[in-house]
């Protein structure tokens, strides 16, 4: 069963197209990494999905039905905007809080617990740092135990060892059956969880697929190696210098191999790898 989708569907704001005709689905057990640069619209999607706000034109659904039912909102989890935590509460009154809408909410201690929250216990939500505060915000996307999770940013701001706790959270829950939809800047932060991409620019789904074949879609290679200035080679679309090495991006990496050693360069330790899914997205974004 298809727990959300958009079919064709569009969002203004006044003359401002936030999403133009964008079709998906969501099916269980997928973790979906939404990726796309600042204003592409993926916080409108998910507020769509998510039943907080209402398409311009087009039909959403979650679990069957439509999104602004509170029946519907009960098996997802959403991550509030940092604003959205009252001030004045302490840590352990806002898990309480977020499981009073429940039916069968996690218990206070395992959320402290996994989210690594027990030291905060007691503090007020207003005192938080932002990296706790935003820790706290995951939290509480988990309280409800949620069939569907959405995460706006997850991790942005966060030191690499919190981000890194967050992710194992977030693989345990994708482990044990839950389905998430995140969005993020952090390219490495989807290659390392997501099974699947979905790059939006400009409103519009510019890719839908698995993090290789989204790398795929570009179709080359980089090829870096320690060497003096190259001779001018075929097929090489990049060139870019780093660390005293050079980078080379070409479809055909074989070939170029071929072509160094007829040309007779001098290359050192030579590495061939396949793009990042960070090359990938700034060649599918770059329109
Ligand atoms: P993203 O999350 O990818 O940064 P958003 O969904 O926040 O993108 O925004 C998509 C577009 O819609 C942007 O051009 C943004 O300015 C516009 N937009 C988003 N929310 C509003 C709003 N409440 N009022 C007016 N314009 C908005």
């Amino acid at each position: 069963m298809t727990l959300a989708s958009a079919v064709d569907v569009t969002r203004r704001y006044g003359a401002e197209i936030a999403l133009a005709g964008v079709s998906l689905d969501i099916q269980p057990g997928e973790l979906i990494g939404l990726l796309g640069p600042n204003g592409a619209g993926k916080s409108t999607l998910v507020n769509l999905l998510a039943g907080l706000r209402r398409p311009s034109s087009g039909t959403v659904t979650l679990f069957g039905g439509d999104p602004r039912e509170p029946a519907r909102r009960q098996h997802i989890g959403l991550t509030p905007q940092e604003t959205g935590l009252p001030p004045t509460l302490r840590v352990g009154e806002c898990i309480d809080y977020v499981a009073a809408h429940f039916d069968n909410p996690l218990e206070r201690d395992e959320v402290l617990t996994r989210f690594g929250l027990n030291g905060l216990v007691k503090r007020q939500a207003g005192g938080l740092s932002g990296g706790q505060k935003r820790r706290l915000a995951i939290a509480l996307a988990f309280v409800g135990r949620p069939r569907l999770v959405f995460l706006d940013e997850p991790t942005t701001g966060l030191d690499v060892e919190v981000r890194h706790v967050l992710w194992d959270v977030i693989r345990a829950f994708h482990a044990e059956g839950g389905t998430v939809l995140l969005t993020s800047h952090n390219l490495e932060e989807v290659e390392a969880l997501a099974t699947r991409v979905i790059v939006l620019g400009a409103g519009r789904i510019l890719a839908d697929d698995t993090v290789s074949a989204i790398r795929g879609l570009v179709g080359v290679h980089r090829v870096s190696m320690a060497s003096t200035p190259l001779p001018r080679l075929r097929g090489v679309v990049s060139t870019s210098e780093s660390d005293g090495r050079l980078h080379l991006l070409t479809p055909d990496p074989d070939q170029l191999v071929r072509d160094l050693v007829t040309a007779t360069v001098p290359f050192r330790d030579i590495e061939i790898r396949p793009t990042t899914l960070e090359e990938a997205f700034l060649q599918l974004t770059a329109a």
